[in-house]
């Protein structure tokens, strides 16, 4: 068998505060296999962000190792956990970020840019996958003469645009409408699919959840499969 994409072993994460101590995460175990689509689906507060920044190489955990591929990455140098994240990682928020004076299509080249792909590679990358989500025909558009499902649709693209191996989404389709929402999250599950990336979602939308492969949740800081 492969190795997981992303594989948490034994996570703590305690935040400190002036009434004492707030224990996050309590040994929290996840493995994540390529090709596989997650849901993480917890109340407010239990977790998920802190579970995702972890993941995300964005903080460190207070204890346990974070394994992306076979590589842990606890205890490395910030330079090289930057490094891996942006190769490796690829984030989707609750809102799009997109930059608002650049093309739905210049949004998707720059991270490939910044990585050392030439501007017709870039532009190459940035049309298909923006057509693969079914945006064709709104590459020259800016983020704002986009709908609200068009602009997460963009920054999906975007998230995969340098071919991760993992991809974060917190709350993706949060800000939207039932069917919009739906919409964009078959648009996503199809391209976890089709490219053998692995995909942790947090999300409240629990009909959205059972679209996904696998569903965990957070309890008493540890992770817990949902059926
Ligand atoms: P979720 O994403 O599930 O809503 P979070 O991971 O954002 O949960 O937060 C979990 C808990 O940790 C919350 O009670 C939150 O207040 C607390 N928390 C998160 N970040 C910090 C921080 N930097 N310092 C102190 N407490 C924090």
């Amino acid at each position: 068998m492969s190795d997981p994409v992303l594989y948490l072993q034994q996570v703590v994460r305690t935040y400190r505060q002036a009434d004492g101590e707030l224990e996050i995460l309590r040994g929290a175990e996840l493995a994540l296999w390529p090709g596989q689509s997650v849901a993480l689906v917890a109340p407010s507060g239990a977790g998920k962000s802190t579970l995702l920044h972890i993941a995300g190489l964005l903080e460190r955990p207070d204890g346990g190792e974070v394994y992306l591929g076979h590589v842990p990455t606890a205890h490395m140098e910030d330079a090289e956990r930057t490094a891996l994240r942006r190769t490796e990682i690829g984030f989707v928020y609750q809102f799009h970020h997109l930059l608002p004076e650049f093309s739905a299509q210049e949004n998707v080249m720059l991270p490939q840019m910044i990585r050392g792909l030439t501007r017709p590679q870039a532009s190459e990358r940035a049309g298909e996958l923006l057509g693969y989500l079914g945006l064709g025909s709104r590459l020259k558009h800016r983020p704002a003469e986009l709908s609200g499902g068009e602009q997460q649709r963009v920054a999906i693209a975007r998230a995969v645009a340098n071919t991760p191996r993992l991809l974060l989404a917190d709350e993706p389709t949060g800000n939207l409408d039932p069917k919009t929402a739906d919409h964009v999250f078959g648009a996503l599950t199809q391209l976890v699919q089709a490219t053998g990336l692995a995909a942790l979602v947090a999300t409240h939308n629990m009909e959205l959840a059972n679209r996904m492969d696998r569903r965990v949740t957070l309890r008493d800081g540890l992770v817990v499969e949902m059926e």
